[in-house]
């Protein structure tokens, strides 16, 4: 069993930065604080224009959280990586600069792409390509009912379990990361539910590492997992999976020296 109080980490929320997202990293780190959480991921977006531009103002950023807002550490007692979101299928320039940040979860968005062109196999590709560059399998169940019309009701069609299974075995494989996303489940309009309900047992039969994600983009949501701790209950995902859950593991994973 886990309860809230075992987590001591917020792995994935979202600032101003992210453009869509409306609270600064000093609230999200005061949200932080006040849930007792030890380290906060602030991840905000990479969008797909990997320009220059865009690319020297994501360093300075995370410069910034790892450096200056981390010399608060005391005052703050919470430690903030400095991370960012990826998209699958991202034309980046200076990658290799990027590709130095801490904590670097891959997830499909569709602020550029065509997902409705798009198959699972072209998706498994995507994810496959990145695996060796990044950490952690954002939302794997996100936006998947727009690729085409596979069921995603109650009974999962087998190509959408397929997906999963290898998703899980490439996670596996790579030893990254999979996301148990908070909003996915709060927001379960396009059928997450369903989705996460079956990937989270494929994972667990393969005693694959995850993590907790609130992707906050609002500081009052910092920190909170009541849904999705609720299901990790419901199957019993042990406690050492789930990097949450462990400060010494954090610290190792993403090479933190305090
Ligand atoms: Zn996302
Ligand atoms: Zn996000």
């Amino acid at each position: 069993m886990i309860k809230q109080s075992d987590i001591i980490a917020d792995l994935h929320t979202h600032t101003i930065f992210s453009k869509h997202g409306y609270s600064t990293i000093q609230e999200n780190i005061a949200a932080a604080c006040k849930m007792n959480l030890k380290f906060l991921a602030i991840t905000d977006h990479i969008y797909n224009d990997g320009t220059e531009l865009a690319i020297k103002n994501e360093a300075t950023r995370c410069k910034y959280l790892e450096k200056e807002i981390n010399s608060n550490y005391e005052e703050n007692q919470v430690y903030v990586i400095g991370g960012a979101e990826f998209n699958i299928a991202q034309e980046l320039t200076k990658r290799e600069k990027l590709m130095k940040l801490r904590w670097r979860p891959i997830g499909l968005h569709g602020f550029k792409l065509k997902i409705s062109e798009l198959t699972l196999n072209d998706l498994i590709n995507e994810f496959e390509k990145s695996a060796r560059m990044h950490n952690a399998f954002a939302h794997i169940e996100r936006e998947l009912h727009k690729i085409d019309n596979y069921s995603h009701g109650e009974n999962l069609d087998d190509e959408i379990k397929n997906f999963f299974d290898t998703i899980i075995e490439l996670a596996k494989l790579n030893n990254i990361f999979l996301e148990v996303n908070e909003s996915s489940i709060r927001n379960n309009d396009d059928g997450n539910e369903v989705r996460i309900n079956y990937w989270i047992r494929r994972a667990l039969d393969n005693n694959c590492r995850i993590y907790l994600a609130s992707d906050a983009h609002f500081s009052s949501r910092v920190g909170k997992f009541p849904l999705a701790i609720e299901l990790l209950n419901e199957i019993d995902y042990p406690k050492e999976l789930i990097l949450n859950c462990d400060a010494e593991q954090i610290k190792e994973e993403l090479k933190i020296v305090l």
